[in-house]
């Protein structure tokens, strides 16, 4: 088992529905840990640039204007196999398709407003990560 970061995202439609506490006991709950953690609204180039993989896509427009239409939190987060735990615990894209009781699937609305983020692998992870925090930002826990 690897120690890994991940980066995750508490979506602005997340932040509308007032659960950010509920998604960090989620977190909490999968047995990671919150080492990075700020509140910021994403301004249209920011969220262009975090997307850029999804330029040219017919939803890249909608996304880039509903990830700057309010404020979301973004966090790092630490644990054995973050990245796939993370995915675990938000669920599939759509939140139709999502498996019960993941996040996506109990509080997402639609494909698009679905919640929340979550780096898909280490190279993402590593450079999702860093487009948010400075090394010096995150946290170091003693892991037992
Ligand atoms: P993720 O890694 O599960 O977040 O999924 P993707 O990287 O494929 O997509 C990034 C984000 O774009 C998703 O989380 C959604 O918010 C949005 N998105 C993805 N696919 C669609 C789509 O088909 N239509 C719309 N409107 N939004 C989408």
């Amino acid at each position: 088992m690897a120690l890994e970061k991940t980066l995750a995202i508490i979506k602005p439609d997340a932040l509308e529905k007032g659960i950010i506490g509920e998604l960090c006991k989620r977190v909490e709950d999968a047995g990671l840990k919150i080492v990075g953690m700020k509140m910021m609204q994403l301004t249209p180039k920011k969220a262009e640039g975090f997307y850029a993989v999804h330029q040219g896509k017919p939803f890249f427009a909608a996304l880039v204007k509903y990830m700057s239409s309010g404020p979301c939190v973004v966090m790092c987060l630490e644990g054995e196999n973050a990245i796939k735990r993370w995915r675990d615990t938000m669920g599939a894209t759509d939140p139709e398709k999502a498996a019960e009781g993941t996040i996506r699937k109990d509080f997402g609305t639609n494909i698009e407003r679905n919640v929340t983020h979550g780096s898909d692998a280490a190279d993402t992870a590593r450079s999702e990560i860093g487009y948010f925090f400075e090394s010096g930002d995150l946290m170091h826990y003693e892991w037992i």
